[in-house]
């Protein structure tokens, strides 16, 4: 195991906490799969799947999600993997779920992306990968599908060179493609890595080269596909920088693997990449102060919070990263923003499609803790220290719709389950200073739907969206008096979010620019941090 922090306990330094990011059909579920597979959490390909399907015939929010293809909700898995124990952050993956996606980035050290070799680059790639690179995170990258026609190896990095502004360093290099693909070379080891088309479940059978000139080559790769892949390598070795682990730890250089992940080919190689040369646990940062992840006292923040993961009961989950210290079951945490005492019982831990209690968890986890509604975004859990921990957004929605139940009398009902949604992060709800009724702003349009659709389910309860007048919303900060003073007089434009700060809503940038002259102390924010 490569020891880059000597002084971080053993259990954390070796914790690789990621997510795999990639355009909806590159291969992300099947490359998930396959490492829950090689990580021994399912015993055969197809389980993740199938999991996934019993579950969704639990409500139909989550057949919506199925019919759509999209994964609405994140999860967290834990796995082992040789001498690594890897937590593997899933991230939703269609586009409309940015703020998501982001906070979930804010909760791992790295990434791993996903690209198609026939597609290369796609828009979605392109988002995700300017969400790690806003936090510097380290990106191992896995073209996948070289079992079929694909573009030029050269093309392929190059594109993601120019596009990406990244440094690209083969860490394999495929040897033929589509029909015609053999296998690839592991320039890290020098290993011949040959596929098995037979069996996709199966690893790849691994062959000890010296160099390239060693006669073993011959003996595995057809003539002419051994002529083209030693030019390439040639190429590639003039052209392309060696991998340098401390310009991929600082997120200019990624590693790029060759594979295809239906096959397990290149998988596993990819997976000892992430253990390997990936980072331990980062340190986190607080407005009070940098946390190391080896400090002996337990903190975490909530990056997440799901309702109703069982419709039975109304129970929430807040996903927390722990950033620091062991924790172990039946810990009483300092609730940060309430100032309480708050005992953690029923921790769980997320393997494969299972939830387990987690006896215990070390800095780079993530445990899941049930709870009633306490439990917000943003929020922090030490053994006693007041930390804010800084860098988990809320961005202002980009479309805004009224929200009326379908039924009058349901107003109060309606209330609630906007709130539990606004709390989940679902959703901003704004309830105007003026009339009745509320505001309901997302950033992707399917956001609606899923919002409709979840109420309908969960709360029993018909309701609908309708055009506002208003199409921007933005917090207001600054002084008490001049908030009071702008409030005033803009009371048709005032609302309150569901932490209670006051927001400006307005359909026109006029306005903004008419509030920020005439009042030089008020500050109106796009974003605002959850702490
Ligand atoms: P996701 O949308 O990124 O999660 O992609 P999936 O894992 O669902 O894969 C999308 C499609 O590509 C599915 O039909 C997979 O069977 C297929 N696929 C995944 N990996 C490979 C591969 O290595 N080769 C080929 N030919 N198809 C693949």
């Amino acid at each position: 195991m490569l020891d880059n922090r000597p002084t971080l306990p053993p259990e954390i330094a070796r914790r690789r906490t990621f997510a795999i990011i990639s355009h909806p059909d590159a291969g992300k579920t099947t490359l998930t799969e396959k490492f829950l597979l090689f990580g021994g959490a399912i015993q055969m390909a197809g389980q993740v799947r199938a999991k996934g399907e019993a579950r969704r015939t639990r409500s139909d929010f989550m057949k919506m999600e199925q019919d759509r293809g999209i994964s609405v909700s994140a999860s967290a898995m834990s796995f082992e993997f040789g001498p690594y124990r890897f937590n593997l952050v899933d991230t939703p993956g269609h586009s409309d779920f940015s703020e998501d996606t982001y906070r979930t980035l804010t909760a791992v050290d790295a990434a791993i992306m996903v690209i198609d070799g026939a597609k290369g680059v796609e828009s979605q790639t392109r988002k995700l990968f300017e969400v790690c690179r806003l936090r510097d995170l380290p990106i191992l990258t896995f073209c996948n599908k070289m079992d079929r026609e694909s573009r030029d190896v050269f093309e392929i990095i190059d594109e993601i060179q120019e596009n990406l502004a990244i440094d690209v360093a083969p860490a394999s290099w495929p040897i033929g493609m589509g029909r015609d693909f053999v296998g690839a070379y592991d320039l890290l080891h020098d290993r011949l890595e040959i596929m098995d088309r037979a069996d996709r479940n199966k690893v790849a059978e691994s062959i000890k080269i010296t160099g390239l000139d060693d006669p073993r080559l011959a003996d595995h790769i057809p003539a002419d596909l051994l002529t083209k892949f030693r030019e390439e390598i040639e190429m590639a070795r003039e052209l392309l920088p060696r991998f340098d682990r401390q310009a991929f730890l600082e997120g200019h250089m990624t590693p790029i693997w060759f594979g295809s992940a239906i096959n397990s080919f290149g998988v596993k190689e990819l997976m000892d990449g992430m253990g390997e040369y990936g980072p331990e646990p980062q340190p986190q940062t607080a407005k009070e102060r940098q946390l190391d992840a080896g400090e002996t006292k337990v903190a975490g923040f909530v990056f997440k919070v799901q309702a109703n993961m069982d419709p039975k009961h109304r129970d929430r989950v807040a996903f927390v990263r722990l950033a620091s210290g062991h924790f172990e079951r039946g810990m009483k945490l300092l609730h940060v923003r309430s100032k309480k005492q708050m005992a953690v019982s029923n921790p769980v831990l997320f393997l494969a499609a299972d939830r387990e209690l987690a006896e215990e968890a070390w800095a780079g986890d993530i445990i899941g803790i049930p709870n009633h509604g306490q439990l917000r975004i943003g929020d922090a859990l030490t053994e006693g220290e007041a930390l804010h921990f800084t860098g988990i957004p809320s961005f202002a929605p980009e479309l805004l719709q009224g929200v009326r139940a379908g039924d009058p009398m349901k107003a109060k009902h309606l209330e609630k389950a906007l709130m539990q949604f606004a709390e989940e992060g679902a959703a901003k709800v704004f309830k105007p200073m003026i009339g009745s009724g509320f505001i309901v702003g997302v950033v992707g349009a399917l956001q609606f739907e899923v919002l409709a659709s979840r109420i309908e389910q969960e709360y029993s309860l018909p309701v609908r969206f309708e055009p506002s007048q208003f199409s921007s919303a933005r917090w207001v900060q600054g002084p008490k008096t001049a908030v009071e003073k702008l409030v005033n007089v803009n009371k048709g434009h005032i609302a309150t979010d569901s932490d209670g700060d006051t927001v400006f809503l307005t359909r026109l940038q006029w306005d903004i620019d008419r509030v920020v002259r005439d009042h030089p102390d008020i500050r109106l924010t796009a974003t605002k941090e959850m702490m």
